[in-house]
């Protein structure tokens, strides 16, 4: 059975924390004298919302998810550091995760003096829920997995996921940064049932705005209460959270832009399998797809020397000799093509 507070650090359990002035005042009032501001108005001279309620009003709106459930941070990569600092003890606790997987996982409990475990994907980039929970320790503290998953593109077996967070004990981080371009449904619905689950999502990808570093994680409000406590007091930027409010307004226009990146990824895929360097298109539920190639480190140079920059994975486990391209606009594509036609 999941307890909350079994998982949580002592410190952290006993834990005072920071009490901004914006936290400790809400509510009408029109001369602010409590936060030692500059008191001339240019738009920006007042602290953000600490706690940013309007932009999680609208993010909830969106995605039929309470406010009290969401967590807003500097990039996914402050919750994923945050629960590595709330629950895992540097030097005692692990955390198991999946390989190959996006990186910041392991550096983050790297940073955090934390032991990180790694269960080998199935050669199809699938995870057998059993090896993950055969590694399972009493010290066992937290499960990254990522879903659609980078670098490899696929979205893993929904049913070997369940399986994970119904049989640990300890907290499960799903990345689901990729969702919005995969035809699955990911785990949102289902956090109601999932006390132990923490989903993350980001602004960087289908919503077009990796520049103003937002992430979102979305779990029970006793978890979202313990991220609160112990974050920067003013950790998302006024202008991050008036960029973000503008964008949701064009939520139609993100739908658009994703259709045109689906398509392309589909023409991308066509197109990448009619060339006869290209070994394999690994298939995709992201924005970017894994091409096995002949020389991937040749190919690499070779695409740098026409201006074009993909990322070279070849050395990572189960990726051998693969490149991971990201899906461009329709003429970056066809620079693409052209270029990896005219390789000799
Ligand atoms: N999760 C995954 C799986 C990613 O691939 C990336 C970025 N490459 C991130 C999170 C980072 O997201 P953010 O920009 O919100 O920090």
């Amino acid at each position: 059975m999941f307890d909350l507070q079994k998982v949580l650090r002592d410190n952290i359990k006993n834990l005072e924390p920071y009490s901004s002035a914006r936290d400790e005042f809400q509510g009408e009032a029109s001369v602010f004298l409590d936060a030692n501001e500059n008191p001339f108005n240019n738009t920006l001279n007042r602290y953000p919302d600490p706690l940013q309620h309007e932009l999680k009003l609208k993010i909830g709106k969106q995605k039929n998810i309470h406010p009290e459930n969401i967590f807003l941070g500097n990039g996914s990569d402050e919750p994923i550091d945050l629960s590595i600092r709330a629950f895992c003890e540097p030097g005692h606790d692990n955390i198991i995760s999946i390989k190959p997987t996006y990186g910041m996982y392991k550096v983050s409990a790297d940073i955090n003096g934390v032991k990180f475990n790694e269960v080998l994907l199935s050669d199809d980039f699938n995870v057998n829920a059993d090896a993950v929970l055969e590694k399972i320790d009493s010290n066992t503290k937290l499960i990254f997995l990522c879903s659609p998953n980078n670098p490899t593109g696929n979205s893993l077996n929904r049913a070997d996921i369940s399986k994970i967070i119904s049989e640990f004990d300890g907290i499960v981080i799903l990345d689901e940064a990729y969702i919005d371009f995969s035809n699955q449904i990911g785990f949102l619905q289902e956090l109601e049932n999932c006390p132990n689950l923490i989903i993350l999502q980001t602004f960087s990808k289908a919503w077009s705005m990796a520049g103003i570093r937002l992430g979102m994680a979305f779990a029970s409000k006793e978890i979202i209460a313990v991220f609160n406590r112990i974050k920067y007091p003013y950790n998302v930027n006024i202008l991050t959270q008036r960029a973000a409010l503008k964008e949701l307004e064009n939520s139609q226009e993100t739908i658009e832009k994703v259709k045109i990146i689906l398509a392309e990824r589909s023409n991308l895929i066509n197109e990448l399998n009619s060339i006869s360097i290209i070994k394999k298109v690994f298939p995709s539920d992201a924005n970017f797809l894994l091409v096995k190639v002949n020389d991937a480190r040749q190919i690499y140079n070779y695409l740098l020397t026409k201006g074009i920059i993909v990322r070279d994975r070849s050395k990572v486990a189960l990726c051998l000799g693969c490149l991971r391209i990201t899906i461009g606009t329709p003429q970056e594509n066809k620079i693409l093509i052209k270029a990896l036609q005219e390789y000799k």
